[in-house]
């Protein structure tokens, strides 16, 4: 293992641009990830890989090496779990028939958000969260998010998630997202490797979460995300131990959306335990090299 693969290496390799519910443009985000001191980057879009050159293009001009990325929307058991694809071919044409796939409904759904938060006295949030929508296919609950906390409704994002927007909550509306295996294959079969994303997200009970992994690996899944934005350092080395017990290669990525918004900041995120293999010492031919 060279230098540049080693377990400290500084990768963020999960963040959010316009392409979906991100607030910074790709070039932006290259940059920023450059002047914190990433060393190897990748753009994760939900459900989305259309920033992905653009990506490619920015980090190179800025001196960063990148993995193509994106974050595909999943249910499983019921619940929508998280899929991060990394190093695949960004023109891949059965990626991105999957993901077309999986954005699809998301408009129709987000109308019936709406519908939903009018009957508690929200009105026209669609209209409301379309104006912060870069791409109208990926309006997300994220974007309604940010049209309550402007409106006043709520103080921040999430005070949002606490009382809007979520299972039981007035604005929830079920969805059903691409399947596990369909996600991992698409990913496989462009030649990346797909990562369970910030696991502890779920509140899975044991056996379900066991069932996700050993599922997931037997799909051809081999990652599971260690350092997220969205763990605790506890939470951080319980999914430390899970890449050790299931074999998989360990990630990292600080969920970056917006500079106000985010808990970490691309960068910012504790570095994955030493013993643990990072994914990108299996992506060495993938990396595109600035
Ligand atoms: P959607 O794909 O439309 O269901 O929206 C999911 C997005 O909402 C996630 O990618 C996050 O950006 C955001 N989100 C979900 N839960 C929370 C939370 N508790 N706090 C802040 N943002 C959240
Ligand atoms: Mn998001
Ligand atoms: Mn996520
Ligand atoms: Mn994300």
């Amino acid at each position: 293992m060279t230098d540049r693969l080693a377990a400290d290496l500084r990768a963020d390799l999960h963040c959010h641009s316009v392409v979906s519910d991100g607030v910074m443009q790709p070039e932006a985000l290259a940059a920023r990830a450059k002047a914190n001191g990433v060393e190897l980057w990748a753009l994760t879009d939900h459900d989305e890989v259309a920033g992905q050159h653009r990506a490619m293009a920015a980090a190179r001009a800025e001196g960063l090496d990148y993995l193509t990325g994106t974050e595909i929307s999943v249910t499983f058991a019921g619940v929508t779990v998280h899929i991060v694809g990394l190093g695949f071919d960004a023109d891949d044409a059965g990626l991105a028939a999957g993901l077309r796939a999986t954005r699809g409904g998301r408009e129709e759904r987000a109308k019936e958000m709406s519908a939903e938060l009018a009957k508690v006295g929200i009105r026209d949030a669609f209209e409301g969260a379309l104006q912060y929508v870069g791409n109208p296919e990926l309006i997300s609950r994220t974007h309604f998010a940010r049209h309550l906390v402007e409106t006043g409704v709520c103080a921040d994002t999430p005070e949002v998630f606490r009382r809007f927007l979520v299972e039981g909550k007035p604005g929830f509306v079920p969805h059903r997202w691409a399947k596990l295996g369909d996600a991992v294959g698409w990913i496989r079969d462009a030649g990346g490797i797909a990562v369970v994303a910030h696991p502890a997200r779920y509140k899975f009970t044991p056996t379900e979460e066991y069932a996700l992994f050993t599922e997931f690996i037997g799909h051809g899944g081999r990652g599971v995300e260690v350092v997220t934005g969205s763990h605790s350092s506890a939470e951080a080395q319980r999914y430390a131990e899970t890449a050790t017990e299931f074999d998989l290669l360990a990630s990292c990525g600080s969920d970056f959306h917006a500079p106000e918004e985010s808990r970490l900041d691309l960068r910012s995120l504790p570095r994955l335990p030493g013993h643990l293999t990072p994914v990108w010492s299996a992506l060495e031919p993938r990396i595109h090299r600035a």
